[in-house]
């Protein structure tokens, strides 16, 4: 599904992703992990193709069958190829005045003949298969209240919902729990543990806190400094060396 080699990025001087190369198989849930300022936003933004890598002979960036990075330049994707990446952000990106349901609802409009896409007229099926995506993620009552007025856990609950819609094969999370009380964490790590396990959806997520990775994926990914420092079974990485990974984190990093 992902396979990454040779993927540097510089910003001006500053080294953020040094020769980063791993795969990911379908199925799997990985968790990507290391201290703050290690790289992993940027190298999420790298695989959703959102930032441009360092040009590199042997730099390749294949996500979804698709070599999204060509010799240093992003290629663009059409928008069923979009939807099968689905991204799930911090920072809740909900259209805060508009329904739980049709902020769902948006996550189909990349399906949808572009007219039909462009009036924002949903049929009576996408609306049927909406509340099915809230009913999975635990939401289907508060499908008419506004986006705006609902707890963080359930902003995140919504955004997955809306990544189904997507029929994402593919789910990246960026930091999803960090600004959840651990009860909100478990829920969203809950379900994003559901959907990699019964539909076979690849799960990919940044974590701060190990417990969580320890405790929801099977393998991790680590960074330090740019660099990969681990890479495996998540059972593997004993305490020595998350010390280590965890140790004089961001000395480095001006
Ligand atoms: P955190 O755990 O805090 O989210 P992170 O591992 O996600 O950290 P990144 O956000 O990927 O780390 O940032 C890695 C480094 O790259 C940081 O030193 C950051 O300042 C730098 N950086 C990221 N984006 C840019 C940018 N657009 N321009 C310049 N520097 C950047
Ligand atoms: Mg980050």
């Amino acid at each position: 599904t992902i396979a990454v080699n040779q993927l540097s990025k510089t910003f001006g001087h500053h080294p953020v992703l040094q020769e980063i190369g791993f795969e990911i198989r379908q199925g799997e849930r990985v968790a990507l992990i290391g201290p703050s300022g290690s790289g992993k936003s940027t190298l999420m933004r790298h695989l959703v193709g959102l930032t441009r890598a360092n040009r590199h002979r042997s730099c390749c960036v294949h996500v979804l069958g698709r070599d999204i990075q060509r010799a240093g330049k992003l290629v663009s994707a059409s928008r069923v190829e979009r939807c099968r990446t689905g991204y799930i952000f911090q920072q809740f990106n909900l259209a805060g005045r508009l329904s739980v349901l049709t902020n769902v609802l948006v996550g189909r409009l990349g399906r949808m003949p572009r007219w039909r896409a462009l009036l924002g007229r949903f049929s009576a099926e996408e609306r049927a298969m909406a509340l099915r995506a809230l009913q999975r993620v635990g939401l289907a009552e508060l499908a008419d209240q506004r986006a705006n007025t609902l707890s963080g856990g359930q902003m995140q609950r919504v955004a997955i919902a809306r990544a189904l819609m997507q029929e994402a094969e593919l789910i990246l999370a960026d930091e999803p729990i960090a600004s959840l009380d651990p009860r909100s964490a478990r829920e969203v790590m809950d379900i994003l543990k559901r959907i990699n396990e019964e539909d076979g959806r690849t799960v990919v997520i940044t974590l701060h806190q190990v417990e969580y990775a320890r405790e929801y994926c099977q393998r991790a990914i680590a960074l330090k400094q740019g660099r990969l420092y681990y890479d495996g079974p998540i059972a593997q990485l004993t305490d020595v060396r998350l010390r280590a990974l965890y140790d004089n984190a961001g000395l480095d990093e001006l």
